[in-house]
């Protein structure tokens, strides 16, 4: 790994967790018809089962309120969670899940340029009950760090399952303009294979479960000391 590590052209980074906090919080509610606590009480119910940086996000936020119970729930990975309350379907998670479930939302995109992602809410009926945005922060050294990269004549990637106007939001502010997004975490792997097949040689840097299989396609794979263990075990390199 050492040996490879010299020959490296191209350092592609994960969003969440390596070149940010992955400790989102949430910035605004925009109820549809209903108050924020109506909002904040499905969208908790629903994320109380989901382990994404999003779901604790939302569950911070939630503090004390009482939930409701919530049944044959589901993780629809890339795009968000569902679940049935009171008979109910309600699915919670980005545009492309609404989109597939022919539920109509608005767009935000305001919000979206501040880096902040929005979370939908609404009923399988295709009744909208609003949108949670939440934001995460850089780390306190990724500017730096992509600085340095730079410096070695290294071409910085973003990876992200993130849309592309908050992944381009927050790469700005990372400093880096080449941005991958809207990746499912089955084709994290597939967007490294593809730098590789443009002759790169490719340092993947992640701390996720979706960058498992990415850390093991790099030609050398680095994972976050502080990431989940199937990334340190997928790695070459565990930064401590
Ligand atoms: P990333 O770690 O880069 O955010 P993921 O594949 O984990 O990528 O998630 C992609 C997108 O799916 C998120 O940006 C979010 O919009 C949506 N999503 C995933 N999990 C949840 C969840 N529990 N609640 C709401 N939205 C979610
Ligand atoms: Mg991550």
């Amino acid at each position: 790994a050492l040996e490879n590590l010299h020959r490296i052209d191209t350092v592609v980074l994960d969003k969440t967790g390596t070149l940010t906090a992955g400790k989102p919080a949430v910035t605004d509610m925009i109820p549809n018809g209903i108050s924020e606590v109506q909002l904040m009480k499905i969208a908790a119910s629903l994320e109380k089962q989901s382990e994404h940086p999003f779901a604790k996000a939302i569950l911070t936020k939630a503090g004390k309120l009482k939930l409701l119970e919530v049944t044959e729930f589901e993780t629809v990975p890339g795009r968000g969670v569902s679940g049935i309350v009171n008979g109910v379907r309600y699915f919670g998670g980005n545009e492309k899940l609404m989109r597939e479930k022919d539920i109509c939302v608005p767009h935000y995109e305001e919000l979206a340029k501040q880096g902040k992602t929005l979370l939908y809410f609404a009923a399988e009926n295709g009744n909208y009950l609003g949108a949670i945005a939440a934001a995460d922060v850089l780390k306190f050294d990724s500017v730096t760090a992509v600085e340095t990269m730079k410096k070695l004549h290294l071409d910085v990637v973003m990876l992200t399952g993130d849309n592309e106007d908050v992944a381009r939001a927050i790469g700005a502010q990372a400093g880096i303009t080449h941005v991958i997004s809207d990746v499912l975490p089955g084709d994290k792997a597939g967007a490294v294979a593809k730098l590789q097949k443009e002759g790169r040689s490719v340092l993947m840097v992640g701390d996720g479960i979706n960058d498992a299989p990415a850390l093991v396609t790099a030609d050398v794979g680095m994972a976050i000391g502080a990431g989940t263990d199937i990334a340190m075990e997928s790695a070459q390199v565990v930064l401590m």
